[in-house]
């Protein structure tokens, strides 16, 4: 590695959970020479920018944190956001990451530089870094996304997006609307309910809200998990609760069709909780339990039944200068929330810069022409030496750590591989990405989203061909594979060199 051609040997993008579990392996492995940029200012990602009232995981905290760095102290069994924000700095500063971090520094571009195997990338200042690795760790749920609703422009009261949430307004007192019944909303709206005078919820699409069965986890919980296998129990017991309720319930329906059971378990909480059965049956989603990413709530439902929250379930048709307009009624508000979401599948998030690979070739370009794929969710033929940690065909459902290990366990075989071969470019084959895309597919057989009714659920899991780029396996099938997937998948190059080196032939040469 010549340390004169590149400032550092690897970039990685973001500085969430995913940078930072990246950041710890490579230190882990003796890859020293990183740096991390984010465009915010400090770390976290999702739990730096999302602060609004009532966040918290939907993930049992025994598994939504790293595998190697398992905290005692979570406060409930759902962590509060601020508890999560508090964790990823703990990490930060434990192994010492800190001065490794470029914040507010937003990439807009990269190009590889097919000459010398390296990676251009381009602030937002106009500042070029360079690197021969660049792993894309910008998350998935990254990009807020505005509602494009006619007159936005005319509103003259407070808007704010759930994830970029204003702690300077007062919403004591104030007409309340909110758009969008997502997980986000469904943890604001019981938070704010009480406090506003009027809170309005706008609904285009249903979400299925299950109990949630999250407690306090008070001292002494800690200190039986303190006891020797304390928190190694919980985790399992985590881990193999999140499992079957995620990816085997998804991608193993057929085999499995927990999400029926899940739909009886919904119906029973609507019921329980909302007293009007009109209201009842507006919040009853007409697709089935699966087809997009369910809530889990204890009170959402339930604030439905009081006097100061209403549901408007008309379509909306425009915002005024005063307040929002649905084929049903003008809603005067002081404040509108929008709780819209995220670009997902959508272009200019995955990842969250323009990025060119082999020939120039837009990876967004690339996409569009073939659809979105990567092999293993982690690298895409054309772009080498570009490793993603949410790629499409990624993410299986489960807790996004056990992904961020996933792959920074398959990218560390490719690092270690190039070193050992000195090799300076890493590049998956087309046959490779062709094969592991086409058994993506081909497991579509026994997934949850191909029943008739995921059509009307408005659901981002699918992307504009109508794929649903989620990983179609089981978390310990991904490590599995991470673990072993051939290393002749790929072909190593070194510079000066002119044929692509297969593994094997690297290997050899180097023993
Ligand atoms: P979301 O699930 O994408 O929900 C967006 C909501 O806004 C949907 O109800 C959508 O309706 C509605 N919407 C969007 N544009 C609209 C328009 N023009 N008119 C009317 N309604 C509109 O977004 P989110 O709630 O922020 O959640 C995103 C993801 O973040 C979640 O799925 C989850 O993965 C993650 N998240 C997790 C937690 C947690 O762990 N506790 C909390 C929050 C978020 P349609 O359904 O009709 O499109």
């Amino acid at each position: 590695m010549n340390s004169t051609v590149v400032d550092h040997e690897i970039i990685i993008v973001g500085a969430g959970f995913s940078g930072i579990g990246t950041a710890i392996a490579l230190r882990q492995a003796g890859f020293d020479d990183f740096l991390m940029v984010d465009d915010a200012d400090g770390v976290g990602g999702t739990w730096h920018w999302n602060t609004y009232p009532g966040i918290a995981v939907d993930i049992p905290s025994f598994s939504y944190q790293y595998s190697f760095e398992q905290q005692r102290t979570w406060s409930r069994v759902y962590a509060p956001g601020r508890e999560l924000k508090a964790y990823a700095e703990h990490c930060v500063q434990k192994y010492g990451l800190r001065p490794r971090i470029r914040f507010s520094t937003t990439i807009d571009r990269a190009d590889f530089d097919e000459a010398l195997h390296l990676w251009r990338l381009r602030t937002g200042d106009g500042e070029e870094l360079t690197a021969r690795y660049v792993i894309g760790a910008t998350g998935v749920l990254t990009r807020p996304k505005m509602p494009e609703i006619a007159g936005a422009e005319r509103f003259t009261g407070t808007v704010m997006h759930t994830s970029r949430w204003d702690h300077g307004v007062d919403l004591r007192g104030k007409r309340v609307g909110i758009i969008g019944t997502g997980a986000s909303a469904v943890q604001v709206i019981p938070e704010i309910a009480a406090e506003v005078a009027e809170l309005v919820v706008f609904q285009r699409t249903p979400i299925w809200c299950l109990p949630r069965p999250d407690t306090a986890l008070p001292p002494l919980v800690h200190q039986l998990l303190a006891l020797p296998g304390g928190k190694l129990l919980t985790r399992w017991m985590s881990q193999a609760f999140v499992e079957l309720t995620f990816p085997l319930a998804a991608h193993y329906y057929r085999v499995l069709p927990m999400s029926k059971l899940g739909e009886r378990t919904g119906l029973a909480h609507l019921k329980d909780q909302v007293d009007d059965p009109g209201v009842r049956a507006k919040l009853t989603p007409d697709y089935a339990l699966g087809c997009k990413r369910p809530s889990f709530s204890n009170d959402y439902l339930k604030t439905f039944n009081r006097a100061n929250v209403h549901l408007d379930t008309a379509p909306i048709t425009e915002i005024t200068a005063t307040g929002v307009r649905t084929a049903q009624a003008h809603h005067q508000v002081d404040v509108l929330i929008m709780a819209t979401g995220f670009k997902v599948m959508e272009s200019g998030n995955m990842p969250t810069f323009d990025l060119h690979g082999t020939g120039g070739v837009r990876l967004e370009d690339w996409w569009d022409t073939h659809r979105l794929q990567a092999y293993e969710g982690v690298s895409v033929p054309g772009f080498p030496n570009f490793f993603t940690i949410i790629g499409p065909y990624g993410y299986n459902g489960s807790s996004y750590f056990a992904l961020i290990e996933m792959q920074t366990r398959h990218i560390l075989r490719l690092l270690r591989q190039a070193r050992r071969g000195k090799a300076t470019k890493i590049e998956v084959t087309a046959a490779a990405n062709d094969r592991f895309f086409q058994e993506m597919l081909d497991r579509r057989g026994t997934q949850v989203f191909w029943q008739e009714s995921c059509t009307v659920a408005n659901s981002y899991y699918f992307d504009k061909n109508g794929d649903v780029p989620l990983r179609a396996m089981t978390t310990p099938e991904g490590f599995w594979r991470a673990g072993h997937f051939d290393l002749n998948d790929y072909t190593f190059d070194r510079l000066g060199k002119r044929d692509s080196t297969p593994a094997t032939a690297t290997r050899a040469a180097v023993h």
